[in-house]
């Protein structure tokens, strides 16, 4: 369970501004983010990957439009009850744990995340998140 201190609410609220949404990092889906994306917006599993991804390294990316945004961006995530397991997860990622001034440099570019937590806290409260999902067996 999330640290009784801080809890994820309380370190990160997404201001829906879509800057994670838009650059050239990419977010890769793997076949699970797929098949739910699929069958959201009601097609098949082919042709998601057809139409709004792209390879990479032989693996599957959400495809960008011309203004750099994600296929899935109109102003918010259109897929947002499915969307991919590397957007549902930020900022609660591996590597705050491995290095906590990550969190610090994250926070630079998503204004959702707060940075008067200590960061040891921020790492605690990371861990538990990802405990928790583990245990849950999230993909
Ligand atoms: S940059 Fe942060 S606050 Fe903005 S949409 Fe992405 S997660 Fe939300
Ligand atoms: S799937 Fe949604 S949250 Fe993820 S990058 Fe695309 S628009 Fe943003």
């Amino acid at each position: 369970m999330p640290s009784d201190d801080v809890k994820p609410e309380t370190l990160f609220t997404c201001t829906r501004c879509g800057d994670c949404c838009r650059g050239y990092g990419g977010t890769y889906v793997d076949a699970v983010d797929i098949a739910a994306i699929a069958a959201f917006i009601r097609t098949e599993p082919s042709v998601v990957v057809e139409r709004y991804c792209r390879r990479s390294g032989g693996k599957h990316l959400l495809a960008q439009r011309e203004d750099g945004y994600c296929v899935f961006w109109d102003e918010s995530c259109t897929i947002h009850p499915v969307k991919p397991r590397m957007c549902r997860r930020w900022p609660f990622i591996e590597s705050v744990v491995a290095e906590p001034q990550n969190w610090l440099i994250m926070a630079g570019l998503c204004p959702g995340m707060r940075t008067d937590i200590p960061l040891p806290r921020v790492r605690d409260c990371i861990v538990a998140v990802l405990t928790a999902e583990g245990q849950r067996g999230m993909p």
